[in-house]
């Protein structure tokens, strides 16, 4: 599964997080200004930014000279859950239950739906610019490894 957001980021190299090492996804300018608060937005500069997805990190984005905390980011405000879908809300834990429940996979498909007809905004909304069918996938492999 692929959309328009994705396919944007994915063909770039990858840039190690300064602080935890991680191996992260460059991020669009459109990703990185929607998604980082006032005032540390007006000062980003033209150069080539990654989001660290590694949840136990604080830096949220990163270039060759300067970091921003995920703090900033509007993603991670406080008291927000972990989102899986920022396009339509779902939480982690939302779509935890719904896969032991059997809700899952109507769940999933209203997304799929919106992002085959091009609704969704992954790569304003999502911090990491990047379709969020790709974590759909990975909670679907987590919980079939239980
Ligand atoms: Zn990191």
């Amino acid at each position: 599964m692929s959309c328009a957001c994705c396919n944007t980021t994915t063909k770039k190299t990858r840039m190690s997080c300064p602080a935890c090492g991680q191996n992260c996804f460059p991020v669009s300018r459109q990703t990185i200004l929607h998604q980082v608060l006032f005032p540390e937005n007006q000062a980003i500069d033209e150069g080539g930014y990654a989001f660290c997805a590694n949840s136990e990190c604080n830096v949220g984005y990163f270039s060759e000279s300067c970091s921003i905390s995920k703090t900033r980011l509007r993603a991670f405000q406080s008291g927000q859950q972990a989102m899986l879908c920022h396009c339509f809300d779902i939480s982690e834990s939302v779509y935890r239950a719904a896969l032991t429940d059997g809700t899952a996979q109507a769940m999933k498909a209203f997304v799929v739906k919106q992002t085959k007809d091009k609704l969704c905004a992954c790569e304003s909304r999502n911090p990491s610019g990047r379709c969020c069918l790709i974590d759909f996938s990975r909670e679907e492999k987590r919980s079939d490894h239980r």
